[in-house]
């Protein structure tokens, strides 16, 4: 019999409920872990709480002298809270979250302690780091990295069941200044969007424009398990994914469980999760049950892109911990359960600034619908001029079983914009759009024509890339991603369109004056040129894969390997180049990392398809075997043949799949991660295949792996 798996069953079964301890107010705990404006403003001077306050609303430079006030402030903050270390917190080009922590104590000659935290440690950090994937940027004899403090995000402090560490937001670079992090060029791709937008603003005759901003609200989905299905399966603890595992006989066909009642113990955890949450100030706003049986998502209200970056990548740390706490296993993958649906995360992206407001919300004013057309038609162009680097910035083996698998985004980037608003478009492409050429009251046949409801339409649920009544929500991300390549994609090709836009507009000014002309002579050009991304139909149709492609000239990408070289096109390094965002040599770097990550993890999960057969799955049909031959009865219904034909089936293609793995000389990156999509991932579905016909012919009490009907359902 197989005891762990049913002790595992039986375990869950009879578990006391979990409880959490936390249950204060809101207004007591709100950004109580969180060292922000409002304790700066307790702790501070006036002059270093007016300086650091500039800091951190305008990104402008901070004089050391007031760094070391605002460290010696957060110190003692920290200290009072039970913190005896601080980390610079930083992001690797993994997906992953850094931190390497640093005591507050020093010691005297004669053995005393005293406790020191300077503006320069505060500051810069060298934490050496030459352990992560750099792809080529730095050699590791001269592999020093330096953190440095990003006043623009706060500083927090992080509670264990011992004690607490304080948490210094940071970027991470190398010794000659390369971005080696997710969070520098962030920063960057958000600058260059800010002078962009300041050019086309002004050519539009706006008088005070105040640092245009990115916002980002992300909707995470995730899958709960017990903890002891998932140390159960070996699958799960090293690649996240079941690599083996039959369909239940009931599924999430039912659509029973999307939006059904929260089981009492997940509601529980959610509750936890939360007041965690609201401890270090991440707005968490909506929660619900997911599509999937065992399927949950939780989406925080949006806020700036590099904070809200930030906070989804802690958000994702605690989802782990707390479902810890609780008996769960948080599983973040895209796609860890076969046959139903997979996690994305939702990235609802928009850009403004304090005096002009949100520029992707059509508004009530003609004024305010034409910068509106303006800004919304530079994203149509990006995502049309820039579509495979949108794909390759969501690139990765995980995000490949999703895309495409009809319950998420097809791997074809197109935009969504609603009915209403796409007929505005598409008149403007075709000049229907009747505008009056010359001056005094134009406002009155725009505001007729352009006043739509925020609302426009359906949602289309098929679009990659939807506009969303206020907000753009790139909905092919997944969901273990970090949200900020897709972020960074998303405000550098909104740069490009923008200074398009600004050099058009500024001839098209001079040659009419006009400005409402103007703008309508810019987008017809636009539309004409890029007008073939918008698409409002069922996006996972075969009717549209094969019109997207053969009509409308768009690419269909469907895994890693043909995504990432996208990265090493002129137009991409060029994009990058121009607006500052990525230099070619941090371009480059990028590639060499993902396809590190991509060709790693699918090795990761083939060898452990190898072994997971051998000595798990074999054994188990050979036991039931052994158990058939020894009734001695002449069966007339005897599986032992169905057994044996597919355990033979199952090894000969672990016998291939071992053989590919062995293979060793590539003749490229491009050539090794192809192999890996094509030949390798068939052949572990080959050896699936045989696995879980297997799972359905042998004697469930032999079974080893607890099966999906049991980690989907059993709570
Ligand atoms: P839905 O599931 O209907 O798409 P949710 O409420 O789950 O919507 O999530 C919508 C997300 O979009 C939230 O995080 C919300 O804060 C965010 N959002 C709303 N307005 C904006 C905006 N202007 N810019 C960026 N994100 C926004
Ligand atoms: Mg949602």
């Amino acid at each position: 019999r197989n005891e762990s798996r049913l002790s595992a069953v039986k375990e869950i079964t009879n578990a006391a409920p979990y409880t959490t301890t936390m249950t204060a107010p809101l207004k007591e705990i709100w950004a109580s872990d969180v060292f922000g404006l409002q304790q700066m403003e307790e702790s501070l001077s006036k002059s270093a709480f007016k300086a650091i306050k500039e800091t951190v609303q305008t990104g402008s430079e901070l004089e050391l002298a007031v760094a070391d006030v605002v460290a010696a402030a957060m110190k003692d903050w920290a200290m009072a809270k039970g913190a005896k270390f601080f980390s610079h917190i930083f992001y690797p080009m993994t997906n992953a979250t850094a931190e390497k922590h640093d005591g507050f104590v020093v010691t005297n000659a004669d053995g005393t302690a005293i406790t020191e935290f300077t503006g320069s440690l505060l500051i810069k950090g060298e934490p050496d780091g030459s352990s992560f994937p750099n792809g080529s940027l730095r050699m590791t004899n001269a592999a020093r990295g330096y953190t440095a403090w990003d006043p623009t995000s706060p500083a927090y402090i992080m509670h264990t069941a011992n004690g607490a560490v304080l948490m210094i937001p940071s970027v991470f670079m190398s010794w000659t200044g390369e971005a080696l992090d997710k969070k520098i060029p962030l920063l960057r791709s958000n600058a260059a969007m800010d002078s962009a937008a300041q050019k086309v603003l002004a050519l539009m005759g706006e008088t005070e424009i105040a640092t245009l901003n990115s916002s980002c609200g992300a909707e995470q989905e995730y899958f709960l398990i017990d903890e002891k299905f998932a140390n159960a399966r070996p699958d799960l603890l090293l690649a996240g994914r079941t690599l083996f595992g039959a369909s239940p006989a009931k599924g999430q066909e039912f659509d029973d469980h999307y939006f059904g009642a929260i089981p009492e113990r997940v509601q529980v955890f959610m509750q936890d999760l939360e007041d965690r949450l609201y401890c270090l100030g991440i707005p968490a706003k909506t929660h619900h049950n997911e599509v999937a049986p065992g399927q949950f998502e939780i989406a925080p209200y949006f806020e700036a892109a590099n904070v809200a970056s930030d906070h989804q990548q802690l958000l994702m740390t605690l989802l782990k911990n707390t479902a810890k706490r609780h008996g769960f296993v948080c599983l973040l993958h895209e796609k860890p359960f076969a046959g139903i649906n997979g996690s994305g995360k939702h990235v609802n992206w928009s850009v403004g600034n304090a005096t002009q407001g949100n520029l992707l919300d059509p508004g009530n004013t003609p004024n305010e619908n034409l910068n509106f057309l303006l800004f919304c038609g530079a994203v149509i162009r990006g995502v049309h001029k820039y579509g495979s680097l949108l794909r390759a910035v969501i690139a990765s083996a995980a995000n490949d079983h999703r895309l495409g698998a009809n319950e998420a985004p097809p791997a074809i980037l197109s935009v969504y914009l609603g009915d209403q608003l796409e007929k505005v478009f598409d008149n403007i492409r075709t000049g229907e759009l009747h505008v009056p050429t010359t001056g005094g009251q134009m406002d009155i046949g725009l505001s007729q024509i352009l006043k739509f409801d925020r609302d426009p339409g359906d949602r289309n649920r098929t679009s990659p890339f939807a506009f969303t009544g206020n907000r753009f929500e790139f909905r092919a991300v997944g969901s273990s991603q970090s949200v900020s390549g897709p972020l960074v994609a998303m405000n550098t090709m909104l740069a490009d369109s923008l200074e398009w836009i600004a050099a058009k507009l500024e001839t098209a000014l001079a040659a009419n004056g006009d400005k409402t002309a103007a703008v309508f002579t810019v987008l017809q050009e636009l539309m004409e040129e890029h007008g073939n991304v918008v698409f409002g139909g069922d996006g996972y149709s075969s009717e549209w894969h094969t019109a997207a492609v053969e009509e409308r000239g768009l690419k269909n990408i469907p895994t890693t390997a043909d995504a990432l070289p996208a990265f090493k096109t002129q137009e991409v390094i060029d994009l990058f180049a121009n607006t500052g965002v990525f230099t070619p040599a941090e371009l480059a770097s990028r590639f060499e990392v993902y396809a590190e990550q991509y060709v790693l993890s699918i090795e990761v999960e083939a060898k452990l398809v190898v072994e997971m057969a051998t000595t798990i799955i074999y054994p188990a049909a050979i036991n039931y075997l052994s158990n058939i031959a020894a009734t001695g009865v002449t069966l007339t219904f005897s599986p032992a043949e169905k057994v044996a034909d597919a355990a033979n089936a199952m090894m000969a293609a672990v016998e291939e799949l071992s053989a590919a793995l062995a293979t060793e000389e590539f003749a490229s990156t491009e050539a090794h991660m192809q192999f890996l999509a094509t030949e390798v991932c068939s052949l572990m579905l080959k050896v699936r295949g045989a696995a879980d016909q297997l799972e359905m012919l042998v004697d469930d009490s032999l079974w080893p792996l607890p099966k999906y009907r049991e980690m989907l359902f059993i709570k």
